[in-house]
């Protein structure tokens, strides 16, 4: 069995990394502290041979790249490729409703969530505030409520008897959380309470006014390992924040000249088509400035390979006939390579055997899976970004149950093992 302590790594990075922003702002702090300098798009770059950097955009994305000291159109970047966000309730910009003396919020579904197990959890709130302090200035901060401070209760079963069989859920109707009890003639500012939250957690800035926020729910219950042998974690955004991290890991720790590059993007659930989403032009843009001219540019890409990680569906023991009979992943197994004949996965043979190769030296188990014929299949960033770039690439992950749900679980040796073979990868050089 192999070493399982990443796990708690894991779930501290989880636990701090409530939001796209936070995740991003988390994977920073532990670049920072791993000689990463940070660059600014705005600013012009002087990249140094054997310079290890940073660029973050709209602070929801992140991409940072090491150089080796050989020129990088001869060697390419061994890329991983993750996302920063997850499916999940997002506060209305106009939240606050008065209904029976409760003070709710109105809520947008961001993504494909699993919406039943959002019901009866202690939910706290964090994202992003734009504010405007007393000279005139606007900023941006993040925060995060921390505590629990609302709930979605569900119907008891006494009003809805078909709940067993039959429930429905209507996204505008039975998803406002509430928030607390109040008189009619109260009129409640959603806004000012997140000024006063801004002040407390930032108590030397000069926040006169929130202007605007893009806040989601969350669930408290931390994460934890969980069987009777602790061989499963679970967790809320497992879905991709352990790719995220573990690929962060990877990096940092590989042992290596070879130039490696970690790009996690926001907006993958939710089709990945923004600024900073993977369907944007933001890696495209970071590999021109390092590459400025497109002879060394091309060359740079062709020699390169990303691994895209966002993990997998092992097979459900209650729910077995939802996979094929030949691919269903198991926990605790190893990564999963994710392959599918009409491109929803980029995984092509040549990157398969590579990744097939790594585990192999690194005595990394690994599996199969392709959707059953008949059911539609998923993506995610993979193809996306080889389609941007042009790089080939791979997907994998560690398999999972209940993906998209508000509490995810996967098996607590995968973790380690995708390291191992993400840091194989680093490290992996044509000889
Ligand atoms: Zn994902």
């Amino acid at each position: 069995m192999p070493d399982t302590s990443i796990n708690q790594q894991l779930i501290n990075f989880i636990r701090r990394s409530p939001t796209p922003f936070h995740a991003t702002r988390e994977l920073a702090r532990h670049l920072s502290d791993g000689g990463f300098i940070q660059l600014h798009e705005s600013e012009r770059w002087q990249l140094e041979a054997g310079g290890r950097y940073l660029v973050i955009r709209n602070d929801s994305s992140i991409i940072a790249f090491t150089l080796g000291n050989a020129d990088i159109s001869e060697t390419g970047f061994r890329m991983v490729g993750a996302h920063t966000d997850s499916p999940c309730l997002r506060v209305k910009p106009e939240p606050q409703t008065l209904k029976q003396g409760y003070i709710q919020l109105g809520v947008e579904v961001y993504g494909g969530a699993l919406l039943n197990p959002w019901f009866d959890r202690d939910l706290s709130i964090a994202g992003r505030i734009s504010y405007r302090d007393s000279k005139r200035n606007l900023g941006n901060v993040l925060i995060d409520f921390e505590e629990p401070v609302a709930v979605i209760p569900s119907l008891a079963i006494h009003l809805d008897r078909e709940a067993n069989t039959a429930r429905s859920i209507n996204a505008q109707q039975h998803l406002p959380p509430v928030l607390m009890q109040a008189d009619d003639d109260n009129s409640i500012d959603f806004r000012t309470f997140l000024l006063e939250l801004a002040r407390q957690q930032y108590p030397d800035l000069d926040i006169e006014a929130v202007l605007d926020f893009e806040l989601s729910l969350y669930d408290c219950q931390p994460p934890t390992l969980i069987g009777l042998n602790q061989e499963f974690i679970a967790s809320a955004r497992l879905d991709n924040l352990l790719s995220c991290f573990v690929g962060l890991k990877a990096m940092l720790d590989a042992d290596t000249h070879q130039p490696g590059l970690l790009v996690c993007n926001d907006h993958e659930e939710v089709g990945s088509a923004s600024a900073s989403g993977a369907d944007g032009p933001f890696l495209k843009s970071v590999l021109e400035r390092i590459c400025p001219d497109s002879e060394s540019l091309a060359r740079c890409i062709d020699r390169s390979w990303l691994i895209s990680a966002d993990n997998a569906h092992g097979i459900h023991p209650n729910y077995i006939d939802m996979h094929d009979a030949n691919h269903g992943p198991l926990l605790n197994k190893g990564p999963v390579i994710k392959t599918n004949a009409n491109q929803r996965y980029a995984t092509n043979s040549e990157t398969a055997g590579l990744f097939r190769f790594l585990c192999e030296q690194s005595s990394v188990p690994v599996q199969s899976f392709v959707v059953r014929s008949d059911l539609a299949c998923g993506s995610t960033i993979g193809p996306l970004t080889a389609s941007t770039i042009g790089v080939r690439t791979l997907d994998i992950g560690v398999p999972t149950f209940a993906m998209h749900s508000i509490r995810e679980m996967g098996g607590a040796e995968d973790t380690q093992y995708l390291y191992e073979a993400l840091k194989a990868f680093f490290a992996y050089s044509v000889t």
